[in-house]
């Protein structure tokens, strides 16, 4: 009898704990909220979980958008529109314009210039914003490079105030900036899993509602696809390279979208690609650009010099570089496999 009693305590025991875990299950499913939209030049999409998510997401939309229409360089009304058609006058921004340009003249300098948000009036002569790419000549190059320099932005309190002929682009930390914008609102929100897709940049808040790392695909420079999965929480993980967005001319040369700042010419070295993986967006956006910049050694060189971030460095040699705190956390997919691996370390 008492054996009885254990056998269908033990098989309540199994049915109880069933329907909780079912119920638990179909918690987080309903729970989940989904977001998809383009902005800021690219697709966005959005999820997020918990009671909140549905108009926490909406709200990052709006924030997203609101931001596009104050750094678009095509936009008459934006800012950056402004400051760039400002001829020399001194314009007065935003909160969020003085605390990008802020961080983008900081990361320029600690880069060394491999990162400048100048670059505009050569950006738009090679005609990457918009359908009419083409090769400008030599001289109009040298002419445009003398209106590059981001010592020579001037930045005091709200206001911004640049040469005749220069011209902002915050391209290369846009979104990384966004997205940290809504991690803040979804955090605010009281959300404590969520997953960022802006344009391939990934951010993540938290875990996945299951209490596991988000298992996170890197962009892979060679087909498009990924080339592995690094398991991860609450970060950002952002892919520069100019696989995506370049163009071919009739002799079948190829020009990526991120410019040399010192030849004016589309970077041309040893690297295919640069993923950084950080606590903040705009750090990695920024240094994702600024390190495919440098080239590979350079690149290695500055991450020794600098803390608090690490990186996938692909060469075009189709080598692998991965600094010593992201490689145990980085499986490569099967069908790379002929790649070689190298461990960076300090
Ligand atoms: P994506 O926007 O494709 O994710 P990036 O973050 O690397 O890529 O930013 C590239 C954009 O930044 C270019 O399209 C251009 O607008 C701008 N840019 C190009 N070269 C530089 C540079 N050396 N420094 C800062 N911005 C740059
Ligand atoms: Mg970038």
């Amino acid at each position: 009898m008492k054996k009885n009693i254990i056998i269908y305590g033990v098989f309540l025991f199994f049915v109880l704990f069933g329907i909780t875990a079912c119920t638990k299950k179909q918690e987080f499913i309903e729970q989940e909220s989904q977001l998809s939209f383009f902005s800021m030049d690219t697709s966005i999409s959005l999820t997020a979980y918990g009671e909140n998510a549905e108009i926490a997401l909406k709200k990052v939309k709006q924030q997203i958008q609101d931001l596009e229409k104050l750094w678009s360089v095509t936009e008459e009304e934006s800012e950056i529109y402004k400051i760039n058609h400002s001829n020399g006058k001194e314009i007065e921004v935003s909160k969020e314009t003085t605390e990008i340009l802020t961080f983008a003249l900081q990361m320029a300098e600690q880069t060394e210039g491999a990162l400048e948000p100048s670059i505009y009036p050569v950006v738009s002569a090679w005609g990457f914003t918009t359908e009419e790419k083409r090769v400008p000549l030599k001289e109009e190059i040298t002419n445009l490079l003398t209106y590059v320099g981001y010592k020579r932005i001037r930045l005091s309190g709200n206001n911004v105030q640049l040469e005749t002929g220069m011209q902002l682009d915050l391209g290369s930390l846009g979104k990384g900036y966004a997205g940290d914008k809504a991690v803040e609102i979804l955090k605010k929100c009281g959300i404590t899993s969520a997953l960022l897709d802006i344009g391939g940049n990934i951010q993540i808040i938290g875990r996945k509602p299951d209490g596991q790392d988000w298992r996170l695909g890197v962009r892979s420079p060679f087909y498009g696809d990924i080339l592995g999965i690094i398991e991860l929480s609450d970060c950002a993980v952002i892919t520069s390279g100019s696989y995506e967005r370049y163009f071919v001319d009739k002799n079948g040369i190829i020009y990526g979208h991120i410019i040399n700042p010192q030849t004016g010419y589309p970077v041309e070295n040893d690297l295919a690609s640069v993923t950084i993986i950080a606590s903040q967006g705009k750090q990695c956006d920024a240094l994702s650009t600024a390190l495919f910049v440098m080239g590979l050694d350079k690149a290695i060189e500055y991450w020794r010099k600098n803390e608090g971030f690490e990186a996938i460095l692909v060469t075009k040699e189709q080598g692998i570089y991965i600094t010593e705190g992201i490689k145990k956390k980085f499986t490569l997919k099967q069908a790379y496999d002929y790649l070689k691996v190298y461990e960076v370390n300090r």
